[in-house]
This record gives structure tokens, C-alpha cells and sequence, in this order.
């Protein structure tokens, strides 16, 4: 069953086809395509990430989804998917299932920020694969227990991520070295061909009762993400009794969708213009 849920090179290259553009709007929000400009707003965000603050967030967030996933699996009516939910009775007999985002969400790549910062460069994608291609990125604390647990549970993990094609096999070792399940030889690991996440979470729907989302980005758990800010808060607002039992966030200041959102996703802006959005962000 998880076989079906592959996608074929040749559906992989059909939309790489018809996107033309470089990235996909949800890949630039995983990789921070954008938001690396003005280096020196994200040295504290970056540092943050390597705290005892960040750890604490992150087996909190962990905890509780690994308390909630105890409650969905007794609920046969539980769903984390909007599509499911929407759709109505009908997912109750699919095989359950939980999809996690992988940057910032089980593997951790502060480093990478920090390695670019020290010799004053961009986000690239080059550099980006590069690091992904060196299998440095940690488990986030309490990523990997969460998804043994889960599996022990029968409840199948699938990594959703917008790290490209061409670094799925690096990726796949990363997380098999940091001891991630990997059902199925990691054909739960999903990965951008140009697709969007909220496209490729409603192929997965489509096969499984979906339990619980966990990201650190709103695009891993609404296409309500590349909005407006005030837009942004409004929609997960409309979710309010969701966060915490269906979907799970873990922290990022260092980039996402939040910062992007204030540019008005607007990439060509140049380093002062970026500071200058910032500043007159800033709530009186
Ligand atoms: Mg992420």
C-alpha cells in the first residue's frame, strides 16, 4: 500500500516541467531562500536554536504528541488532515499514519546557518545540497523516539519534506543514521518534485487516516501559509483546538514562511529593503 504512494520519476519530471519557475512556493520556505539575506538579524535566531530554551521546546513538543498519539489512535473519528475532516466519515478503516516535516522538525541544521553566516554568503542552493549531501544534521531531542514509538503503535511515519530529488538518498542515510524508522526502505520519505505539501499530504490522505501533523512551518499544516501575517495568525487561529493534539509546532525564528510573509514573498528585495520591512513590522 505505501508503494502506491510513491511518486514516479516520470510524475516528478512532468511537474518540474510544468513548474517552471525555480522553486516551488513551499520550497523556499523550507530552505530560506530568502529570509538568509540580512545575516545579522538571524545570529541571535540561530544561536537560539542550539539553547537549552530550544531543547526544552522540543521535547515538550514531542511529549505531547507522543500523549496525543495514544488519545487519536483510540478515536477512530480522529483526523489531523483538513481534507479528511472536510470530507467527512470515510477515513475511519485507513491504516493510520503521522507526517512529519524533516528540517527544523526531526533534523536539526543550525549548523549550515551558522557555516554561511561565518563566511558572509547567502542561502545557495549548491551549499544547501552540499550540507545535506554531508549527513550533518542532527535528530532534533525527542524526534526519534516519538516516531519508534509510533511504529510500535503501527502507525506509519512519512517524512514530508521539500529538500529536492536530487538529496533524497543523502537524506534517507541522514535520517537512518540518526536512527529514524524508515518503513518500506524509506519510500515514507517524501520529498519535492514539485509538488506542494498540501498537494502531497492529500495523496497520503487518500490511503491513510492521518493522526497527526508536526512541523515548524505553517505550510506543514495549511496552504493558509503564504499569506499576509495578519492572514497567517487568522488562519491558525481557525485551528485553534488543533495545535497541541492534532498538529504539533516546534520553534523556528531563523526562517519560514513568517518572515517571507512580511516581504510579501517578494524574493528580489535587496538587504536594506529587508531591514527596512523589518523594522516597520515591529508593532508599536
Ligand atoms: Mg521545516
Amino acid at each position: 500500500m505505501i508503494g502506491r504512494l510513491i511518486f514516479s520519476t516520470v510524475a516528478c519530471l512532468l511537474f518540474w516541467t510544468v513548474q517552471a519557475q525555480a522553486d516551488a512556493p513551499e520550497q523556499s520556505a523550507v530552505t530560506g531562500e530568502v529570509r538568509d539575506r540580512g545575516h545579522h538579524d538571524k545570529v541571535g535566531a540561530t544561536l537560539w536554536m542550539e539553547t537549552a530554551e530550544y531543547d526544552a521546546c522540543a521535547r515538550q513538543a514531542y511529549l505531547v504528541a507522543t500523549i496525543m498519539l495514544d488519545r487519536a489512535l483510540k478515536d477512530p473519528t480522529w483526523t489531523a488532515s483538513t481534507e479528511q475532516a472536510e470530507a467527512g466519515p470515510g477515513h475511519e478503516t485507513r491504516p493510520p499514519a503521522i507526517i512529519l516535516d524533516v528540517d527544523e522538525t526531526v533534523l536539526h541544521n543550525a549548523s549550515y546557518q551558522a557555516q554561511l553566516m561565518r563566511v558572509g554568503k547567502e542561502f545557495d542552493r549548491e551549499s544547501w545540497n552540499s550540507w545535506c549531501r554531508s549527513l550533518s544534521s542532527h535528530a532534533i531531542v525527542g524526534a526519534r523516539r516519538f516516531c519508534i514509538e509510533a511504529m510500535d503503535l503501527g502507525v506509519t511515519p512519512f517524512y514530508l519534506t521539500n529538500r529536492r530529488d536530487e538529496v533524497r538518498t543523502s537524506t534517507l542515510e541522514n535520517l537512518r543514521r540518526q536512527g529514524f524508522p524508515l518503513p518500506d526502505n524509506g519510500v515514507t520519505l517524501i520529498t519535492n518534485c514539485g509538488v506542494t505539501k498540501t498537494q502531497r499530504r492529500a495523496e497520503i490522505a487518500e490511503k491513510y487516516r492521518i493522526l497527526m501533523l508536526l512541523g515548524d512551518n505553517m505550510a506543514d499544516f495549511t496552504q493558509a501559509s503564504r499569506s499576509r501575517p495578519e492572514d497567517r495568525v487568522m488562519a491558525a487561529r481557525q485551528y485553534a483546538t488543533w495545535w497541541g493534539t492534532r498538529w504539533i509546532i516546534l520553534p523556528n525564528p531563523v526562517y519560514g514562511d513568517w518572515e517571507n510573509s512580511l516581504y510579501g514573498f517578494d524574493v528580489n528585495l535587496t538587504n536594506p529593503q529587508v531591514h527596512e520591512v523589518r523594522f516597520k513590522s515591529l508593532k508599536p
